[in-house]
């Protein structure tokens, strides 16, 4: 463009000033020595404090206006604009509030040079410049000279700095030189103020889903929870089901597109009404601002109908669900590790339940913390020595566990046959604690496995420990729970423990354990290493008959439901005799359970029942005493 110029470079300047000649400067200027080196001077003082205020601040809106201020004073110019290079044109950083000047607005300008060219434009007299070409910043500003200095970011240039001049020659070389240090000091305060941002950015959002991560989301229901006047929020905490399966199966990566495929449908759910935040693995969570129960309810069920059609990762289809547990403030919390955990409580709720969403319950809490505080206990106490008590260097307050036998007796002859082991917790505060309330929380808590591990070693230890003195308990009954079958990492640890003591023990499984597969090939497996397998509490398990033909085990046990009302119960009578007689069909022995009375035990006798238990002849008792009843048993029978 006829009149406008790209500025000497720098080094050029400082060349030609080396040299003792003057720089080329504006057109016609007359170099005044004093005035320029007293305009040297405050240029050397405005960068200096333009330089450390750029190295205090990374904040762009609080530099930017400053450096505009800053040249303006130093250069007498009339205007000073910071202007940030965007898609659809120039942000101006120091227009309050900032504005874009469209590309077509700048169309001409010394602007549009410098973003051409990348180097410093000027106009040195707008007056020099034809009519047609007078650029329309120009008419707007009422300027004679003009300077557009580009300012260069660590990825290319970054905006432009522009300074007009009420006089022609405003800006001369030394002038042009002063600007081109505040663009530098102000491309690498920009650049420090990105990675700042990025750095930030990073510290508070999930790598994968760009979401806010766990610390945002904290900060944001802080922010939330501390509104004046208080306005309710709900935080609804999200967990995938079976994810864990979709990332065992088909892998990592493919288990990280369909988080992302996550987020995405779920951002649009949520979209500003709330914030979406990933909390790691297959976590979300949600907090609702302004929020009722209502709300928060409607949401929960548009979160989870953002699951009813599968995920898409390349050809793969993977269908997907979510549980939803919501805590609404301020009557589940007010402060946000509150309202959080019980979001959380909530969420296991919604699972456990299958509900799919559930809102938080001040009782099933309390429950849930003594639940988890149970198994915390118990599996302690699995690891605690039998019969150990407490010790400085295991200083247990959560007991041990030990075991209790009560013999099994053949009905005919009256003669103790062998024992079943039967578990219990001895808990300091509790006191002896009875396998039924405790074997369900180990089951669900995978403590079951090493629980078995330690009943089977026990029993053997106990009744080797008796052999060898002497006295022979015949076969020792363990209960081994279905778990402990069908989960194989657990079945392995156990089977190589039974197979060595096929001959002294019996496995006794509860019928609702031939349901699965999984505990059906384990038994299969044990009955063909020589292990002998019994049903436990036979008639109450709904078991196919199916199951029970295929399978090899010796022994039914029949539950003592149907046992201790015998004498007064045709009925019980009747299914009795139906086991006895499906089990003579099929090859296997009985042994009836919860006989309390002579006449019970005569009766199962006529009924063809070999062997039985009950509080008739003894109750379970500790090892010690076991010993002794069966000791005393033993010299009777040898009196008779
Ligand atoms: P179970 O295997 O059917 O054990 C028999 C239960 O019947 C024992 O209860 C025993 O005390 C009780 N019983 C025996 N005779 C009589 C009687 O004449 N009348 C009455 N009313 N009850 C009698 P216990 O010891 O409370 O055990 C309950 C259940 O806990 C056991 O039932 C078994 O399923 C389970 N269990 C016990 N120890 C273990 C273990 O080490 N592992 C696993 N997985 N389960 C165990
Ligand atoms: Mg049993």
């Amino acid at each position: 463009m006829a009149g406008q110029e790209s500025a000497p470079t720098p080094e050029a300047a400082a060349r030609s000033e080396q040299d003792g000649r003057p720089a080329p400067g504006p057109i016609g200027a007359e170099v005044d020595v004093i005035a320029e080196l007293r305009a040297r001077v405050r240029q050397q003082e405005a960068v200096a404090e333009l330089g450390q205020l750029a190295m205090g601040t990374t904040d762009m809106c609080e530099l930017l206006p400053r450096v505009a201020h800053v040249v303006r004073h130093t250069l007498r110019a009339s205007r000073v604009g910071v202007l940030e290079l965007q898609a659809d044109g120039l942000l101006d950083r120091t227009a309050d509030p900032p504005v874009v000047l469209g590309f077509d607005l700048i169309r001409g300008t010394t602007l549009e040079t410098a973003l051409a060219t990348g180097r410093p434009a000027h106009v040195h007299d707008y007056d020099l410049l034809d009519a047609t070409e007078m650029p329309p910043l120009r008419a707007i500003n009422d300027v004679a000279s003009a300077v557009s200095v580009p300012i260069d970011g660590r990825d290319g240039l970054w905006g432009i700095l522009v300074v007009s001049h009420r006089e022609a020659g405003g800006i001369g070389t030394q002038e042009l030189l002063f600007l081109q240090q505040v663009t530098h000091l102000v491309g690498s305060a920009v650049e420090r103020s990105r990675s700042d941002a990025r750095i930030r950015h990073q510290a508070l959002h999930d790598a994968l889903t760009g979401l806010p991560n766990r610390v945002l989301l904290r900060r944001q229901v802080d922010g939330a929870l501390s509104q004046r006047p208080p306005v309710s929020c709900a935080v609804l905490m999200l967990d995938l089901d079976g994810f864990k399966d979709v990332n065992d199966a088909l892998g990592h990566a493919v288990g990280d597109q369909v988080l992302v495929s996550v987020a995405v449908r779920l951002e649009a759910i949520v979209g500003t009404t709330g914030v979406l935040a990933r909390l790691g693995g297959d976590e979300f969570a949600v907090l609702q601002h302004a929020a009722t129960w209502e709300s928060a309810a409607d949401l929960a069920r548009q979160v989870r109908s953002a699951f009813a059609h599968p995920f898409r990762v390349g050809d793969l289809t993977i269908p997907l669900s979510a549980s939803v547990g919501i805590a609404l403030s301020p009557e589940h919390g007010d402060d946000t590790s509150t309202l959080l955990r019980r979001a959380d409580v909530a969420m296991y709720r919604a699972k456990v339940t299958r509900a799919g969403w559930a809102g938080y319950d001040h009782d099933l809490d309390r429950a849930q913390t003594e639940r988890l505080t149970v198994i915390g206990e118990l599996r302690r106490a699995v690891t605690v020595e039998h019969g150990g008590d407490p010790t400085p260097e295991r200083p247990s307050g959560d007991g041990h566990l030990t075991l209790h036998f009560q013999p099994v007796v053949d009905l005919r002859t009256g003669e103790p046959w062998g024992t079943e082991a039967l578990v219990r917790w001895q808990h300091p505060r509790r006191g002896l604690v009875p396998p039924l309330d405790f074997i369900g929380l180990a089951e669900q808590s995978r403590v079951i496995g090493p629980l078995t591990v330690r009943v089977i070693d026990e029993a053997l230890r106990l009744t080797g420990d008796w052999a060898e003195a002497g006295l022979r308990t015949g076969p020792v009954a363990v209960n081994v729970s279905m778990h402990c079958l069908s989960d194989a990492a657990t079945f392995a640890t156990i089977r190589h423990r039974l197979l060595e003591a096929r001959d002294r023990l019996v496995v006794e499984v509860t019928e609702s354990s031939l349901a699965d597969s999984a505990a059906r090939a384990a038994l299969r497996d044990l009955a063909a290493e020589g292990v002998v397998c019994a049903i436990d509490d036979f008639g109450t398990g709904y078991s196919s008959l199916v199951h029970l033909r295929d399978l090899p085990v010796r022994t039914l046990k029949v539950d003592r439901t149907f046992v201790r009302d015998l004498a007064t119960s045709s009925r019980d009578r009747a299914i009795v005799r139906a086991v006895v007689d499906l089990a003579e069909a099929m090859g296997l022995g009985v042994v009836a359970e919860g006989i309390e009375t002579p006449e019970v035990a005569a009766i199962l006798v006529d009924l063809g029942v070999e062997r039985g238990q009950g509080f008739w002849w003894a109750r379970p008792m500790p090892a010690g005493e076991m010993v002794t009843w069966w000791s005393g048993r033993a010299r009777a029978a040898r009196s008779r």
